[in-house]
């Protein structure tokens, strides 16, 4: 049996009391914003019985859509208040992209896998996300076309923080992503404080895939 938009929407309405703001995300925009977004439509048919699940998925490619948790915190990190231009560097499926689709004004999202890049696209323009756009590059260097963006979110794991990323925050900007080796990492939120200032904080630790690309990790 298929499940009815109703059954998806009680399932999406569980996961944010019992996975998100049952662990202390508490920005209203944010939990709105996962309350509308159907993560259904961007798991593969085979796997969205899962979509609601408190877990990252595959998505083909060897990559995956991050745990609900990890994009409801990521996102809260980032304190959208509505008017920004953001990055998102590592599209994969475009979840992550719709939730920031919701909260700002403006987005730009890289992709290295074409395929990826491509499916993204057209989920989003299915949802009529169409301030959301996808860009096919190695996301470690930035989007320089838009820069400077308010705000920039990596979904992929960094040996270090890309210093093209850096510069391409506006100021005031918050870059927010995972650091560490290729299996664990913790999540760091750095703010451009002036010209060649930054402020950095420390959070929880995570698991991510890695960030392959100029500033991240070399391709195996
Ligand atoms: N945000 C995604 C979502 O909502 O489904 C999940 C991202 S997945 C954990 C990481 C993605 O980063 C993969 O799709 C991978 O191909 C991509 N990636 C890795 N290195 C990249 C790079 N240098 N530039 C752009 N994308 C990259």
């Amino acid at each position: 049996m298929t499940p009815n938009e109703e059954s998806w929407r009680a399932a999406r309405e569980r996961m944010v009391r019992e996975q998100i703001e049952a662990r202390g995300v508490r920005d209203p925009r944010v939990l709105a914003a996962l309350r509308a977004v159907p993560r259904h439509v961007f798991v593969p048919p085979e796997k969205r019985a899962w979509a609601y699940a408190d877990g990252p998925l595959p998505i083909g490619h060897g990559q995956t859509i991050s745990q609900p948790y990890i994009v409801a915190r990521m996102t809260e990190l980032l304190g959208l208040q509505g008017d920004e231009k953001v990055l998102e560097v590592g599209t994969g499926s475009g979840y992550q992209a719709a939730i920031l689709g919701h909260l700002a004004r403006e987005v730009h999202t890289l992709e290295r896998v074409p395929e990826l890049a491509a499916q993204a696209a057209e989920r989003l323009a299915r949802l009529g996300l169409d301030h959301v756009q996808v860009h096919v590059a190695d996301g470690s260097l930035g989007w320089p076309p838009a820069a400077p963006y308010d705000a920039i979110l990596v979904a992929a794991a960094a040996p270090e923080v890309p210093r093209a990323l850096l510069a391409q925050l506006a100021p005031g900007g918050r870059l927010v992503l995972p650091v560490g080796d290729r299996y664990q990492q913790v999540l760091e939120r750095w703010t451009r404080t002036g010209p060649d200032r930054y402020h950095r904080e420390v959070f929880e630790p995570v698991a991510f895939v890695p960030l392959i690309g100029d500033q991240g990790w070399p391709a195996a």
